[in-house]
């Protein structure tokens, strides 16, 4: 895997995890960034993406847990390590397109953990149970860690087994793509974020995806930065 390019503080758990509910009043969100002015013709699909109650989710730098795989030659341990390695090969193709990934052995210490296991049941549209090959999940919580408090995105990915190693790539593709903030999808079936995947499967990052990925970490956001209390006002004033 491409090695990461930034200096950063390592994966360290968290003290202390709260649910952002608990925070203070003027550490509430503040409204969400309006939608970015224009769409189409811009070689992205910013225009599709959504930002948190606290901005666009977005870190200088991710910590990645991935559900190891134990050693062995029976058909199950196959079927982990080929799982292991379409995840593998997806977390590259985003370290290579920007995103800045170092991986934590402690699945506590990460803010992406991926799990080796199909999605829990969701309902869908007409109401009935439905199955799916991937699914990320994404909660904000203010985190104490060494001292500092910030807010922390914690991401539960699911990529199931028995898809093929091509469609495994593509699901888990598409699966970090969200957990590394793009919360939306593009509607070009060649791209790794498509609503409705074309009949390829996507295994890559497009342009579009390169693209939009670039402006989303471009924005400002309270995601990652310091909950700070507010300076008291100057006396006298
Ligand atoms: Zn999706």
């Amino acid at each position: 895997m491409p090695s990461v390019a930034a200096p950063s503080p390592g994966c360290r758990a968290a003290d202390e995890r709260l649910t952002l509910e608990a925070l203070a009043a003027e550490q509430a969100p503040v409204a969400p960034p309006p939608p970015p002015a224009s769409a189409g013709s811009l070689g992205d699909y910013r225009h599709r993406l959504s930002p948190s109650p606290y901005g666009w989710v977005r870190l200088p730098s991710w910590c990645v847990w991935v559900e190891p795989v134990a050693d062995g030659d029976e058909a199950s341990h196959r079927r982990d390590r080929l799982w292991l390695a379409a995840v593998q090969a997806a977390l590259g193709h985003w370290v290579r397109s920007g995103v800045v990934v170092q991986r934590a052995d402690d699945p506590q210490a990460a803010q992406v953990r991926v799990w080796r296991r199909r999605p829990p049941l969701r309902h869908g549209p007409d109401g009935r149970l439905r199955a799916s090959h991937g699914r990320a999940q994404l909660r904000l919580v203010a985190a104490r860690t060494q001292g500092r408090q910030w807010i922390e995105p914690q991401v539960e990915v699911w990529i199931a087994q028995g898809q093929g190693s091509q469609g495994l790539q593509a699901t888990a593709l598409h699966e970090l793509g969200h957990a590394f903030g793009l919360w939306g999808h593009s509607d070009d079936p060649g791209d790794a974020m498509a609503a409705v995947p074309g009949a390829q499967p996507v295994l890559e990052p497009s342009e579009r995806d390169r693209a939009t990925l670039r402006w989303l970490q471009a924005q400002p956001s309270r995601i990652g930065e310091p909950l700070e209390e507010r300076p008291a006002p100057a006396p006298g004033r």
